[in-house]
């Protein structure tokens, strides 16, 4: 199995990407905000919980989330491995993705962050916000506490991948083309 962890700040373009490289080295990608907002359009109970934390861009507790990505996983075996973009977020998922993939004989192969400067992302929120429909890119006080989330809980998640040996960071301006050219360029040396 190949796991990559798609690596990034909100708006860093890691869900575009892995539109990619998805197709490209045939991996399931799980987008745990992805499987939270399908929740919340089904109202599920899981989707009601994940909301009250979403509108105001908090993270999902660790538990939750952690049950949520799992259960994805054991429904998508049936690839050359995961891209996972938005899990984990916190070293308490970080660990738990870990012992997980253990149990399946696995590791996370590769980290590949997608870098770009906090004001480019926050400009590019917005902008995603007038056609995205999502409450959470559409104002601007949401989007610094997501910022803010990622800074104090998964931020440290770098030294975590780093201290590991397979982390990597990737320009992530530039055209969509160019990025993927950096990041395929990554995934082929691995
Ligand atoms: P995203 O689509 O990745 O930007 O995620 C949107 C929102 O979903 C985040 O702001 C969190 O509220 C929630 N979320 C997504 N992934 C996670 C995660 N791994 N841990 C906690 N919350 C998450």
């Amino acid at each position: 199995m190949i796991n990559i962890v798609l690596f990034g700040k909100p708006g860093a373009g890691k869900g575009t990407q892995a539109e990619f490289l998805k197709t490209k080295y045939n991996l399931a990608h799980l987008s745990t905000g992805d499987i939270f907002r399908f929740n919340i359009k089904n109202q599920t109970q899981l989707g009601k919980l994940a909301k009250s934390y979403m509108d105001k861009g908090d993270l999902v507790p660790d538990e939750v989330t952690t049950k949520m990505l799992i259960d994805s996983v054991e429904s998508n075996l049936d690839k050359n491995g995961f891209l996972f973009d938005g899990y984990p977020r916190t070293l308490s998922q970080a660990e738990a993705l870990k012992v997980f993939l253990s149990t399946k004989s696995s590791i996370v192969t590769a980290t590949i962050a997608l870098e770009a400067d906090d004001e480019i992302l926050v400009q590019r929120l917005l902008e995603r916000g007038k056609t995205s429909g999502r409450p959470d890119d559409q104002d601007e006080e949401k989007i610094r506490n997501r910022y803010q989330e990622y800074n104090e809980k998964t931020a440290p998640l770098i030294e975590y991948y780093k201290n590991q040996g397979n982390f990597h960071a990737v320009n992530g301006i530039g055209t969509i083309q160019e990025i993927t050219d950096r990041l395929t360029k990554v995934i082929d040396n691995l």
